[in-house]
C-alpha cells in the first residue's frame, strides 16, 4: 500500500477543485476528480484512483463539502457508479475500461441493471432470457422487469441464459447492452409513489457483439455476484455528515409538529425520535468503520449487514414521521398524478408522505430483507444453508 496520507488527499483534492473551479458543472467537476485519482481512491492509478484504501475517500468528500460544493458521490448515476464501475473494472478488458469507466463516473453515460425477471427476482439465477451465439454476435430474446432508470440509460448490465443444459448458476453470461440497440423496448412501470422509476424491458432478436461479454461465457453468475455485492454496499452504506439525510427530515418534522401535541404524546414521540437518531448514527459509524476495515477490491457478503439494517431503519424513520404528522400524512396531491423523471436521480421534491411510500421498496430493492438474512446466516455466520433441490439439475429440467 502507498504512503499517501490523509493530508495528501486533502491537498490533492484542494488542487483539483482549484483547477476545475468549485462551481464547475457536474461532468467537468467529476471528470477532474477522475483525472486526479480522487474519484474512487481504491481504483488503480490512471483509472480514477490511487490504489489506496477506500477509507481515504471520506477525506475527498469532506474537502469538497468544506469548499462549499454539494456533492453526492453516487446520485448522478447510482447504479452505474455503485455497481457498473466495479463490475467493469473487475471483468472488463482495457478497451472496456477506456470506453466506459470515466463516462460512468461523470454521469455522461447512465447505466441500468437488468437482472430481475417476472418470475425471477430473489431467485435471479433461474432467469430465462436467452442469448444464442451467432458468429461474433449474440442474439437475445426475453424480458426483464423492475429495471430502474432503463428509460434514461445508455448502457445496461445484462444477465442472460446462454446454456440451458447445465444447472442454473452455471449457464449464465453477462453482457454490456447498448440500450439503443434495435429490438430493445422499454415500457414504464408506475410505483406506489406515482413515479415510474423503473421499467419493463423487452428483447426481440437483439444483437450484442461478443466483445461486450464481461467474464467468460457461462461465468455470468460470478460477474453478477460482484455487481450484487457492490449494490448492497451502495444501498446500505452512507457516510454523509451526522444527522443528515432521512433522519434530518424526521427531526425537522418533529420540530415543526411537537408544539401542537399533548405533553404526554410529545414526550413519547420525543423518545421515538431520539431512539431513531441514535440508530441512524450507529448505522453511520458502522459504515465508516466497515470502510476503514475494507481493503482494495470488491466487497464480500458482509455488505448485506448495512443493506438490511439501513432498509429497515429507513422504514422505521418514515413510519414514525407518519405518526408524527397524523391525518396530514394521508394528504396527497389531487388526481394522484403519475410522473416519469428524465433524469437518473428522479425522486425530487417529494412530500414526507411520498417518502414514506417510497420507503416501502427499501426492503425489496437490491434483494429483500429475507434474502439478506439468508446471506448473512449462511455466508457470514456459517449457519446451515436452506435446501436447494435444483442446485444440480439442468436448468431446462427444473419445473417452472
Ligand atoms: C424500487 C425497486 C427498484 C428495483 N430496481 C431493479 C433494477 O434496477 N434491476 C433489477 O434487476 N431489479 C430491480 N428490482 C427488483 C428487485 O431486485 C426484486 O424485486 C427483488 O430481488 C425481489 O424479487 P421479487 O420481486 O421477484 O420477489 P420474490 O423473489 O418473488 O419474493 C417474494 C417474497 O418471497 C420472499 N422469498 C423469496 N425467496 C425466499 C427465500 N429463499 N427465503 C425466504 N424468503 C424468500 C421474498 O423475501 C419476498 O418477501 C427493483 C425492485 C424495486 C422494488
Amino acid at each position: 500500500m502507498s504512503e499517501i496520507t490523509e493530508a495528501d488527499i486533502r491537498s490533492r483534492t484542494g488542487e483539483a477543485i482549484e483547477q476545475v473551479g468549485v462551481d464547475a458543472d457536474e461532468v467537468a467537476f467529476r471528470g477532474a476528480l477522475w483525472d486526479a485519482g480522487l474519484a474512487m481512491v481504491q481504483f488503480p492509478e490512471g483509472k480514477g484512483g490511487l490504489g489506496i484504501s477506500p477509507m481515504m475517500q471520506a477525506a475527498v468528500e469532506e474537502t469538497i463539502r468544506d469548499a462549499g460544493r454539494q456533492f453526492h458521490p453516487l446520485a448522478v448515476n447510482t447504479i452505474g457508479i455503485g455497481m457498473g464501475l466495479p463490475t467493469v473494472l473487475t471483468y472488463g478488458s482495457e478497451q472496456h475500461h477506456k470506453k466506459h469507466l470515466r463516462r460512468i463516473f461523470t454521469g455522461e453515460d447512465i447505466w441500468c441493471q437488468m437482472f430481475s425477471e417476472p418470475s425471477h427476482g430473489s431467485d435471479v439465477a433461474g432467469l430465462s432470457s436467452r442469448a444464442i451465439r451467432d458468429g461474433d454476435e449474440w442474439i437475445v430474446n426475453g424480458q426483464k422487469v423492475w429495471t430502474s432508470v432503463a428509460h434514461v440509460s445508455r448502457f445496461g448490465m445484462l444477465l442472460v441464459r446462454t446454456d440451458p443444459d447445465v444447472p442454473k448458476h452455471k449457464g449464465l453470461s453477462y453482457f454490456i447492452l447498448d440500450m439503443a440497440a434495435p429490438g430493445v423496448e422499454i415500457r414504464p412501470l408506475y410505483q406506489i409513489t406515482g413515479d415510474a422509476e423503473f421499467n419493463e424491458v423487452f428483447f426481440k432478436d437483439v444483437r450484442i457483439p461478443h466483445e461486450n461479454l464481461l467474464g467468460e461465457v457461462g461465468d455470468g453468475w460470478r460477474v453478477a455476484t460482484t455487481t450484487l455485492m457492490n449494490e448492497r454496499v451502495a444501498l446500505g452504506g452512507s457516510t454523509s455528515p451526522r444527522g443528515t439525510g432521512n433522519i434530518a427530515m424526521l427531526v425537522d418534522a418533529w420540530a415543526e409538529h411537537a408544539g401542537a401535541m399533548s405533553e404526554a404524546a410529545s414526550a413519547t414521540m420525543r423518545d421515538r425520535v431520539a431512539q431513531l437518531w441514535i440508530e441512524a448514527e450507529v448505522g453511520r459509524l458502522t459504515t465508516m468503520r466497515a470502510r476503514a476495515n475494507s481493503t482494495v477490491g470488491n466487497p464480500g457478503p458482509e455488505g448485506s449487514v448495512g443493506k438490511l439494517a439501513s432498509a429497515e431503519l429507513n422504514q422505521r424513520i418514515w413510519n414514525t414521521t407518519m405518526d408524527l404528522l397524523g391525518p396530514e400524512a394521508m394528504m396527497h396531491e389531487p388526481g394522484y398524478p403519475l410522473s416519469r423523471s428524465d433524469e437518473s436521480r428522479g425522486m425530487g421534491g417529494y412530500t414526507l408522505s411520498k417518502w414514506f411510500l417510497r420507503s416501502q421498496a427499501n426492503t425489496i430493492e437490491g434483494g429483500t430483507s429475507e434474502i439478506m438474512r439468508n446471506i448473512l446466516g449462511e455466508r457470514v455466520l456459517g449457519l446451515p444453508g436452506e435446501p436447494r433441490v435444483d442446485k444440480d439439475v439442468a436448468w431446462k429440467d427444473i419445473p417452472s
